[in-house]
């Protein structure tokens, strides 16, 4: 950096969990040059070298104390599974002033699982760049993942409004349209745009694989059908998705309910020849497309 380069956003930054998304927001800190030291943690060593190949890495460690020690920013980018663990191991080498934030796909359980371990002046701005593919590990991740996507932010009541405004121009800086919002809120809204799909897409994958075997074959050679679509999603992450489950059941429950309704509604209308009733909803269904297509989100 020349004397007349401006300052970069952040002096240390610890990212903690270096796959898919970890490995994006590295690569895109990185293009942008927003700080001057990277630790990247990960739980084994063979991710860990990983990162250092593919040029993710100022240092690496296994041990989130360690990573955390003297950083400006940390990151989460673990499944959620692991957070209560490694925020309680971190804890002790959080200077104050430090922000941590995270990656994960619920909002609610960031705040119970890792507040409570958060030294006083550590400001935790929990967050959800909602942006991914079905892929993981260090290898998947890329710089432009983010652009021209969503971010939400949740941050509890009373957050340090500085620190929630340097997360907000983080991924500003990637290419999203950042949010804030409450976190209950967050994740009743993606239990429907996001969770729900991918159950019913395990679901109708699952149930094609106990088919007998002269119509499994089948399944697959006439899968441009629309059965295709289904398997790309069901073929996301086992863990990430176990633990999306399992951390945002109540809200999931809820939209399951009116799901299994709406289901049981259309079932009727099949039966009983009604037409109309399907061609209707068909219709409205046909708008929405339009609608995600005119805000750049297909
Ligand atoms: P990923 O590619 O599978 O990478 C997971 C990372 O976490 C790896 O570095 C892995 O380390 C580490 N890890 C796994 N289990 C761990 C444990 N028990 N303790 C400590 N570290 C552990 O995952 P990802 O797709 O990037 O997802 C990470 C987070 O982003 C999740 O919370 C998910 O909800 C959220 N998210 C995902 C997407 C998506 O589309 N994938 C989109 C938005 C948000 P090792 O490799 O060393 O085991």
């Amino acid at each position: 950096m020349t004397d007349a380069s401006p300052p970069r956003p952040f002096g240390r930054i610890a990212l903690i969990g270096i796959g898919l998304i970890g490995s994006s927001l590295a690569r895109f800190i990185r293009r942008d040059g927003l700080a001057d030291h990277i630790t990247v943690c990960s739980r084994t060593h063979a991710t860990l070298d990983t990162a250092r190949e593919l040029g993710l890495a100022d240092s690496i460690t296994t041990d989130p104390r360690q990573a955390v020690e003297g950083a400006e920013l940390v990151v989460l980018s673990t499944p959620l599974s692991a957070y209560a663990a490694i925020a309680e191991a971190m804890a002790p080498g959080l200077r104050p002033g430090c922000i941590v934030s995270d990656v994960g796909s619920v909002k609610q359980c960031v705040i119970r699982d890792v507040g409570p371990h958060m030294p006083d002046g550590v400001h935790l701005v929990p967050g959800h760049p909602i942006a991914g593919t079905e892929h993981s590990g260090p290898e998947a991740g890329f710089a432009e993942l983010f652009q021209g996507r969503f971010c939400v932010l949740t941050p509890p009541p009373g957050a340090d409004e500085a620190a929630v405004q340097r997360i907000v121009d983080l991924w500003q800086r990637a290419g999203m349209t950042v949010e804030v919002m409450d976190a209950g809120h967050h994740d009743k809204v993606l239990a429907i745009t996001s969770h729900l799909p991918h159950l019913i897409a395990y679901t109708i994958v699952g149930t094609a694989t106990d088919l007998e075997d002269h119509l499994k074959k089948e399944v697959v050679r006439y899968s441009a059908g629309g059965f295709r679509d289904f398997t790309r999603i069901a073929a996301s992450d086992p863990t990430m998705w176990r633990d999306v489950f399992l951390n945002n059941r109540e809200s999931v429950l809820e939209m399951l309910q009116r799901f299994s309704e709406d289901l049981t509604a259309l079932q009727r209308a099949i039966r009983w020849g009604e037409g109309e009733k399907l061609f209707d909803l068909f219709t409205r269904t046909r708008d929405i497309r339009r609608g995600v297509i005119d805000a750049n989100q297909a």
